[in-house]
């Protein structure tokens, strides 16, 4: 083992707690997220020579006590911890106590509530050295070399550091471009994680996520990665590195029933899809996948994904008014999302709906056209909630800005079970308003005889389909018919 040791840790919290998906909470449906942004910088620090363990708390239940031990038995010099924002206070009372039973290890924070506030997090505890801004596989190695020749954290590009008494804040470090250079992330998960830990309602389990690209160009206010950690610029691993990875997941994890694009846009590039579509049929991998999409896709695009195994896209419609829809800068129109959905049904590819209410300009009437929306679009599975902001993002300041953020303590962001708490309000809409039309829209939309007929159907002729409802539907029938707290 080398002697620079590095521990990656996704930290205690609540049971299930999902931090590293964009509105990080435990969730109604069971999600629980892989700590893929840790998994990808602890297989870049490997392969830069250093010694590595990743900790993942939440999927493993483990508690600070095992953590505390098994850090002990590691011998890290350098921490890396996942933060989020509802769980900041927890994650920097976890490094408070790591920090005064290791004095000598140097803890860095990393996330999206890092990046966004980076001065503020270093100034809720002196146990934390450093934390990162941005995507920080390269800062981690690059600060390990740097701690390593005894050089400490002032050359480190895309860290902010406790100087003494006073924090520093370094040059922000440029987003990767060859994103291949970076390990395999499954490769990491194969080492580390259990892959029967994680889980999202809309992918056959057990399910391996990976990105094929980083950042999404699109300028949508609330979107917090492309704001925070991976840029407005989309970047690409190339078409053979990610069919490479569909073999490595084939041959490594004979058991995985299907993968995960969790590209912030998947479909970006169309011209890219149908290549790395064309080259999983040219290999004769059969695997079915899951994708991020916007509602613009064309249906040769969406046919030829399919025949290479796509099976469901996750597509943010948002909401059914225009004005609203421009507000957030979505820049699409229902024109569009109805094009679309017609096209997938022709190709035959599952589509799963995200709705928000809330919005800048949300009023009784636009939310429910948004419902009427979703009922007419008619995706195979839909969920609507009130928006969620997070620090580094332009929605965030929009509401901050009009006092419309009814608190400005962090763990507000969650109810007391860990589910996601409304903390905005509109003009003329009050988060009661709002979680209460969620819980409706909910009853509404899946209560429709017309769609229970359908998803019996479905259920009776894909015994997959039926093990997946069923395990995402003991959480979440529950919520269906009790509705939601609001703390
Ligand atoms: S298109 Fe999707 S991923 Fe891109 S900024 Fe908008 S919401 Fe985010």
């Amino acid at each position: 083992m080398p002697e620079f040791r590095i521990t990656f840790l996704n930290p205690p919290f609540l049971k299930n707690y999902s931090r590293p998906q964009r509105s990080p909470a435990v969730t109604k449906s069971g999600t629980l997220y892989y700590p893929m942004w840790l998994a990808y910088a602890c297989g870049a620090a490997e392969k830069a020579g250093s010694g590595v363990d990743l900790i993942d708390a939440p999927a493993d239940g483990h508690d600070e006590d095992y953590v505390s031990r098994r850090i002990k038995q590691f011998g890290p010099k350098l921490l890396v911890a996942e933060t989020s924002t509802p769980s900041i206070h927890n994650d920097v009372k976890v490094m408070e106590r790591l920090k005064r039973e290791n004095p000598g290890l140097f803890i860095l924070m990393v996330g999206t509530h890092v990046t966004a506030l980076p001065a503020e997090s270093l100034a809720l505890s002196a146990a934390v050295d450093a934390v990162a801004m941005g995507e920080y596989d390269h800062t981690v190695t690059d600060l390990a070399a740097s701690l390593s020749r005894g050089a400490g954290p002032a050359a480190v590009a895309g860290i902010a550091w406790r100087d003494g008494e006073k924090a520093t804040t370094n040059p922000r470090r440029d987003f990767i471009e060859e994103l291949d250079e970076l390990p395999f992330v499954s490769s990491v998960y194969k080492k580390f994680l259990r892959i029967e830990n994680y889980f999202n309602a809309n992918a056959i389990p057990p399910m391996v996520t990976i990105t094929t690209s980083r950042g999404c160009p699109f300028p949508c206010s609330f979107c917090v990665y492309p704001q925070t950690l991976m840029s407005r610029k989309a970047r690409y691993r190339s078409v053979k590195n990610v069919v490479d990875e569909l073999e490595y997941i084939r041959d490594n994890f004979p058991h995985a029933r299907s993968i995960f694009f969790e590209d912030d846009t998947f479909s970006i590039n169309k011209k890219r899809c149908a290549e790395i579509s064309g080259e999983v049929i040219r290999r004769g991998i059969k695997m079915q996948w899951i994708i991020n999409a916007r509602a613009d896709l064309d249906y040769e695009t969406i046919r030829v994904m399919k025949e290479a195994g796509l099976r469901l896209m996750c597509v943010g419609f948002e909401s059914g008014s225009q004005q609203l829809l421009d507000n957030i800068s979505k820049k699409t129109s229902v024109d569009k999302m109805e094009e679309f959905m017609s096209n997938a049904r022709r190709a035959g590819v599952l589509v799963h709906g995200c709705f928000m209410v809330g919005l800048p300009g949300e009023t009784k009437e636009t939310m429910r056209k948004t419902l009427d929306l979703a009922c007419r679009l008619n995706p195979d599975t839909a969920q609507f909630y009130p928006i969620m902001v997070y620090p580094g993002t332009e929605a965030y300041g929009w509401y901050e800005e009009r006092g419309y953020l009814s608190t400005d303590d962090f763990s507000k962001w969650l109810t007391p079970s860990g589910l996601h708490n409304t903390v905005i309000r509109t003009e003329s809409l009050t988060p009661k308003d709002m979680v209460k039309f969620c819980d409706q829209a909910r009853r509404e939309f899946y209560l429709r005889p017309s769609y229970i007929a359908r998803k019996a159907v479905r259920m009776a002729a894909d015994p997959d389909e039926m093990r997946r409802t069923l395990r995402s539907a003991k959480v979440f029938l529950r919520h269906l018919l009790t509705g939601s707290d609001v703390a």
